[in-house]
């Protein structure tokens, strides 16, 4: 493995090793700097927006249920007035696809825009962690003086930020839960959770988490963990917009405006970049699409009266032939399929029954012998799939066996109460004389829904000997 090194004899960025890691596999702790910008300011607005939208949503209720929950104990979730059971966990699949082929555009048209804009991490870790850290150490030549120096002004600022860093996971991990428990119900309960053991590991794992990976682990989950890096070297393409360097009219770098290109080698591009890289070696599996070298370039350039945009966001293409090109055969292939997955969701889940019965297996045999008749017993399990309270009726449908002398249904509950998500195993029995039955014969149950009139049949087996 190389490392390059500036002429003060300092590592610096290269396409070998990983900026963020030294050559012993410790960690280089990136001092990242500050950075003022249009593109630095659209991304806080759409931080705030996304941050706002993700405190906000548990408590938003839609047909007296949270917009968005999950809720685990009672198998159940409500997406925007709409409740969905165990039962409907298939639709998640509509929208997981989708999701993932959204993120396919995404990438194939702009690159890791969804790690620069809208990532989880990058939104907290910059628009949370890292102003709040600048504003209890300073800006970086500060920070990294105090950080050499050492004494009290240093320990005391640590203490505080980490102090504050620990509440702030701590509340996230409880704006996180609150998509998994009712908002209104967990609030009461925090911090110990009323003796609920489940809920306050939850808590204490996820403030762990969060505080591992905002105070320390950064930018580690981009290079390490995250699949998605890794995928996009499959996804961007020649006209794949990215956030790049103009070789052409950088090189040759050059201290000083009055020779070479237009690249004064300030490294400030370098210095801005939370990942550590250098974006003038070209696209980096760690670059993070995060806009903040063009802003700091841009300032440069402002400051020597050269043109900006020496970086910038353009296609491969752009920066070779100054031609982009962004609507591709491939755009509008992944279009469609996310068109086609959510047009699936919407049908499925629009159509959906308010409750569903399901035939059980009965254990043993299929019939058994009561004097001189054959006795089937049929188990069903029923499920009120609605938010509301429900009373259905369980009956056999009309001329149902008909012609066999003797028949006769056991049905030992015929009106079924079921509160809203609840489920009931229900049974029923049919009986005729051993001189009645000749061969096994098909019929059906029917359940009704008294508040809907919707009625579901459930076709069934009556067998002998
Ligand atoms: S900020 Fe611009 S001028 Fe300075 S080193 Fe980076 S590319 Fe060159
Ligand atoms: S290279 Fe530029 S856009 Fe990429 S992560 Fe670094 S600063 Fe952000």
């Amino acid at each position: 493995m190389s490392s390059s090194r500036t002429k003060a004899g300092k590592r610096s960025p290269n396409l070998d090793t990983v900026y963020s890691i030294n050559p012993d596999g410790s960690r280089n702790f990136l001092q990242v700097a500050e950075v003022k910008g249009r593109w630095t300011t659209r991304r806080y607005i759409m931080f705030y927006a996304l941050i706002l939208v993700y405190l906000l949503a548990p408590w938003i209720t839609i047909g007296g249920h949270p917009m968005i929950l999950i809720d685990l104990p009672r198998r159940a979730a409500y997406l925007m007035g709409a409740t969905f059971t165990n039962q409907d966990f298939h639709l998640f699949f509509f929208v997981l696809i989708g999701v993932g082929i959204g993120l396919f555009v995404a990438t194939t048209l702009f690159g890791r825009i969804w790690c620069g804009f809208a990532c989880p991490q990058t939104v907290f870790m910059e628009g949370v962690y890292r102003p709040l850290e600048r504003f209890i150490e300073g800006r970086r030549i500060e920070r990294m003086r105090r950080n050499k120096q050492g004494g009290a002004g240093k320990w005391v600022r640590k203490v505080i930020k980490h102090a504050l860093f620990l509440f702030l996971s701590w509340n996230l991990a409880i704006a996180f839960m609150c998509y998994f428990i009712p908002t209104r119900e967990l609030l009461h309960e925090v911090p110990f959770f009323k003796g609920n053991m489940t809920a306050l590991v939850w808590s204490l794992f996820w403030t762990g988490l969060l505080y591992f990976d905002y105070s320390w682990f950064r930018e580690q989950t981009c290079l390490i963990i995250c699949p998605y890096g890794r995928l996009q070297s499959t996804l961007v393409d020649y006209d794949t917009i990215i956030i790049g360097y103009d070789e052409k009219r950088g090189e040759p770098r050059h201290k000083g405006v009055q020779e070479g290109g237009d690249c004064i080698d300030c490294r400030r591009c370098v210095d801005v970049c939370p990942t550590g890289i250098d974006i003038r070696n070209g696209l980096q599996m760690e670059c993070i699409g995060c806009t903040n070298c063009i802003d700091a370039c841009d300032d440069i350039m402002d400051k020597i009266g050269k043109p900006r945009g020496l970086i910038r966001f353009d296609s491969s293409r752009g920066f070779e032939t100054g031609k982009s090109r962004l609507l591709r055969p491939r755009f509008f292939i992944y279009g469609a399929l996310i068109l086609a997955m959510a047009g699936l969701f919407v049908v499925r889940a629009t159509h959906r029954d308010n409750f569903q019965v399901t035939v059980m297996r009965s254990r043993g045999l299929p019939f058994s012998f009561e004097g001189d008749k054959i006795r089937n017993l049929y188990t069903m399990h029923l499920q009120n799939k609605s938010s509301e309270h429900r009373v259905y009726f369980l009956s056999t449908e009309p001329g149902a066996l008909s012609g066999k002398e003797g028949l006769e249904f056991i049905i030992p509950q015929p009106r079924i109460d079921l509160d809203p998500l609840a489920d009931v195993p229900l049974t029923a029995f049919a009986e005729m004389p051993r001189k009645s039955y000749d061969l096994p014969e098909d019929f059906h149950f029917t359940v009704t829904d008294s508040a809907s009139g919707e009625v579901q049949k459930i076709k069934v087996r009556f067998r002998g000997p």
